[in-house]
């Protein structure tokens, strides 16, 4: 028979899939000799089982019953007992770290009988009655469904009848009513008696766990983090016994980081509460004190919490998040996980723990997802802005974020999906707010401590937080809140600062964050392990040396039609397109050689050493005119205009014939009207003006295309018309040319777009190396250049063992290789169809954002091993936006890539991706080059 129980002395730790990742961690915990209160671990397993036939499995209530037995012998107390009560707590936990999101129970085991002999034991009669009213409230709404509110109410109608402030003001005998209350709130709710029989309770407990596996924020939450089967299945659930924070001034409570995960700082951070349970300091129902403080109001387990942040961290050689009770003066380690972290804090504790030998260099480089690099470039308050904040909470998760704002998790949703910044503002926030975080810009809370429920999703999902802001008055009935004497009410803009805890009225301009010294070390050790080069996509000079700052090594991909927009050079562009002669068009194609060739000369300064990989003219010409509607409307415009200056000459007259007096009065001014127009006419300039126009929409017109995307572009216009390429080839060779001529080292690299057939990349290679001669003839040096082809059409793939004969270099275009392969226009796919794809699990990932390995992916292999069966050295990269996608790299890696080429401010993510390719594809284990 399947076994379904393990108790936490037995239970594999390294198995998370079966026990979940708290299971195994208590399992762990318990058998390196922490002082873990005793407890069992009921498997996934079971609650697949029961999530299947809606009934627990045959079998588990008699384990649990044995485990049971063991525990009351552990602990030498009794479940449901009189003398010495045992209680326990029931406790979700899957194989993935899911915060909040599924349901816990505690204090279970507490009845009539139990309570009595809990508050005899403790001599405490309102801890005991405070235990059991909590007992009954959370059973209430986890277990038996009963909505939180009416438990809130009887609470707050309690505390404004006794002039109570805080939940802590309440007597012993406000508390034993209240109970009363509470089971009668049950009682009303359900039909039935509130369940005395701690089994009862117990395998209630254990359904209603099993079944927030597949409650709407657990839902909602894998799905946002794209949590698969695979990846956890199911939650286990963890029956541990309790152990008490509100037994006293001698107890208390309190979650701990072994370092601090804002800054990454190598000193112990968290918050406690004495006198309190654990869920006090998560809800930020009080504001908790600084770990800090302990060290002087309670020495003795300060020294205990500091051998157990020690223990932790050089067994499991990771950052540990873990909660603890102290019980009567002894402290309990509760649970551990891995410390979710911001990006600056995982890079230096990378760093750091490398230094001090708790780690290898491998394994801090695994360690950081590459996606969080992001965090480390998020924007960050103007440093000369001085304004004043409004209020300052605690600065709970970094980056400073602007946005209107909103009170609830609903509007948050609807008004960010509208494409709206926002900011969410709550009280303090609770797991169901989850959607709400997901659209927002940052979140601010009045209540609760950097360890509150906002800070830590907050933290985790990189956006500013500022948590504890007490200044902060909210008023969610009316959508308002007060600081001092402001008001703000729902969409204003407010800017949040989570560095500093800050909060500004209004929008505060935002600088781009700066790279730290930890992070240049961790890309150091990157480039030594990585095998993928990493380039940047840059069209301009300044784009260049940004990337280069980001440490590209190289540029992957330069766009020069994107040189053409700029409003100087766009006129020449168009002139060179609307030419009716050849000798028209060379004219302005000859104005355009210095313009090119003069930002090539800058973009190679700015990469010098490195290679620049210069892509000829991509799109159709038709993007470098006004639309033909566009053109329309302008034309009609100026024909409106054309009349109404006819009737603007026959004024004088018909107003003669109108009254000749008012023609009197205004005969000076109508006479220079008269003048004006007549000098206007004679200057013919809305005529040549909508000449002018009329001659571009022609051209519009007899350009346009059914499929442009598949129409005139790329080296179907360098073919059509062999000027344009033959002058951006010409200026290329000739900036660098005259970069040689003054030492600096360049390493030009010349791709051809759109290329279907070896023919069309043979002609353009004739033309370069025709230019290259002429070139050497008229500069006297030969310059040193490569010559290479996009693969980003279909053909092109198929064809690569041929194209490899010219190409020294191949650079895969997904972006419309991916439109090619699946057929889709991207816009039209993106706005149509593909969200409900994705939604409906057809495709599991938009192929614009993640490569498609298994179509497209094929299609790279066999051009990989095509062009390299040709040419063994050639070089093969990626230039779409695939290069900058982590999951991407690695299959870029695993074909055997040369380079791949992202936006600059990608290159970071792109480094350490493409190190951890390496290392995974190493086992783990590899030798770095320097
Ligand atoms: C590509 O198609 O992937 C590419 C880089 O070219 P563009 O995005 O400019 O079409
Ligand atoms: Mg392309």
């Amino acid at each position: 028979m399947t076994k379904f129980v393990y108790a936490f002395e037995e239970g594999d730790g390294k198995n998370k899939m079966l026990l979940g990742g708290k299971g195994a961690n208590l399992c762990e915990m318990t058998q390196i000799g922490l002082n873990v209160p005793p407890g069992f671990t009921i498997t996934t397993e079971a609650c697949l089982a029961y999530l299947e036939r809606n009934e627990l499995p045959k079998g588990l209530m008699d384990e649990v019953l044995q485990n049971m037995k063991a525990l009351e012998a552990k602990t030498g107390k009794q479940f449901g007992g009189v003398d010495n009560p045992l209680l326990v707590s029931v406790r979700s936990g899957s194989a993935m770290s899911m915060p909040g999101m599924m349901d816990t129970i505690l204090n279970l085991g507490l009845n009539k009988t139990a309570l009595q002999g809990l508050i005899k034991l403790t001599d405490n009669p309102r801890f005991g009655y405070d235990a059991w009213r909590r007992f009954i409230q959370l059973f209430g709404k986890i277990a038996l469904g009963i909505d939180d509110h009416h438990f809130d109410e009887a609470m707050n109608a309690m505390k404004r009848r006794v002039g109570a402030t805080q939940d802590i003001d309440l007597k012993a005998e406000h508390l034993a009513e209240l109970a009363d209350q509470f089971t009668r709130i049950v009682e009303e709710h359900t039909g039935q008696p509130f369940p005395e029989d701690p089994y009862k309770q117990l395998e209630i407990a254990i359904g209603a766990v099993f079944r927030s596996w597949n409650g709407k924020r657990a839902v909602d939450y894998r799905k946002q983090f794209k949590i698969t089967k695979e990846m956890a299945n199911g939650t286990a659930v963890n029956v541990c016994t309790m152990v008490f924070g509100n037994m006293g001034n001698d107890s208390g409570t309190g979650v701990g980081f072994t370092r601090n995960p804002a800054t990454g700082e190598n000193v112990i951070y968290g918050e406690y509460l004495v006198n309190a349970q654990g869920e006090d300091v998560v809800a930020g129902i009080r504001t908790p004190k600084p770990i800090a403080e302990m060290e002087r109001d309670m020495p003795e387990i300060y020294r205990q919490l500091m051998e157990l942040r020690n223990r932790l961290e050089s067994h499991y050689k990771e950052v540990q998040d873990f909660e603890f009770t102290i019980e009567r003066g002894r402290l309990y380690c509760l649970q551990t996980r891995n410390g979710k972290m911001n990006a600056q804090a995982m890079v230096r504790t990378s760093v750091e723990m490398f230094k001090e030998g708790l780690i290898s260099k491998e394994r801090a480089l695994l360690r950081v997802d590459p996606a969080m690099l992001e965090q480390l470039l998020v924007p960050q308050l103007s440093p000369n802005f001085k304004g004043k904040p409004l209020a300052t909470g605690l600065p709970a998760s970094p980056g400073a974020a602007s946005g209107k704002i909103v009170f609830d998790a609903d509007t948050a949703e609807a008004r960010g999906l509208k494409g709206e910044k926002i900011i969410l503002v709550r009280v303090e926030t609770k797991p169901e707010d989850i959607h709400g975080f997901f659209q927002a810009q940052g979140i601010l809370t009045a209540r609760g401590g950097k360890t509150s429920h906002a800070a830590v999703v907050a933290r985790g999902m990189g956006k500013p937080c500022v948590s504890g802001c007490e200044a902060i008055h909210i008023d969610d009935v009316r959508k308002c809140a007060t600081i001092g004497d402001t008001t703000l009410h729902e969409g204003d803009v407010i800017t949040i600062d989570g560095g500093n805890g800050n909060v500004y009225a209004g929008e505060v301009p935002t600088v781009r964050a700066e790279f730290t010294e930890d992070m240049s070390t961790l890309l150091k050790w990157a480039d030594q392990v990585a095998r993928l080069k990493v380039m940047a996509n840059a069209d301009t000079p300044e784009d260049a040396l940004r990337a280069r700052e980001y440490g590209a090594m190289g540029i992957g991909l330069c766009r020069t039609e994107r040189m053409f927009n700029a409003t100087d050079r766009l006129p020449i562009v168009q002139e060179m397109i609307l030419a009716e002669t050849s000798e028209d068009r060379q004219a302005a194609i000859d104005r355009l050689l210095p313009i090119q060739r003069t930002d090539f000369k800058a973009i190679f300064k700015a990469m010098k050493g490195l290679p620049v990989t210069v892509r000829l003219m991509d799109p159709p010409l038709h993007e470098f005119l006004p639309t033909a509607a566009q053109l329309e409307l302008e034309i009609a415009h100026l024909h409106h205009l054309r009349d109404a200056i006819k009737s603007l000459e026959e004024l004088p007259e018909t107003l003669k014939l109108l009254s000749p007096k008012l023609h009197q009065q205004y005969a000076d001014g109508l006479n220079k009207l008269s003048g004006s127009l007549e000098d206007f006419k004679d200057s013919h300039l809305e005529e040549d003006i909508i000449f002018k126009k009329e001659k571009t929409l022609k051209k519009v017109r007899a350009l346009s295309e059914v499929n442009p995307m598949l129409g005139h572009r790329g080296v179907r216009l360098g073919i059509t018309y062999p000027e344009l390429y033959s002058m951006q080839i010409q200026a290329i060779l000739e900036a660098a040319a005259l970069c040689a001529k003054e030492g600096i080292e360049v390493y030009p690299e010349i791709m051809v777009p759109q290329v279907a057939t070896v023919e069309e990349l043979h002609r353009i290679h004739e033309n370069v190396k025709r230019i290259h001669k002429v070139v050497e003839l008229t500069h006297g040096i030969n310059v040193n250049y490569k010559f290479g082809s996009m693969l980003e059409v279909v053909r092109a793939c198929l064809r690569a063992g041929r194209m490899a004969e010219m190409a020294q270099f191949f650079s895969f275009g997904t972006n419309d290789l991916t439109q090619a392969t699946f057929s889709f226009s991207r816009e039209d796919a993106e706005n149509k169809f593909l969200p409900g794809y994705i939604e409906s699990g057809i495709l599991q990932d938009n192929p614009f954002e993640v490569l498609d390995q298994k179509g497209v992916g094929e299609l790279m292999k066999l051009a990989v091993k095509l062009g390299r069966e040709t040419n063994p050295e050639l070089k093969v990269g990626i230039c779409g936006e695939h290069g900058g996608h982590p999951g991407s790299i690695h299959f870029c890696h695993s074909i055997g890539l040369t380079y791949v080429s992202c936006s600059g401010p990608r290159v970071p993510i792109a480094r350490l991706a493409a190190a951890q390719a390496a290392l995974v594809d190493a086992g783990g284990k590899v030798t770095t080059t320097a």
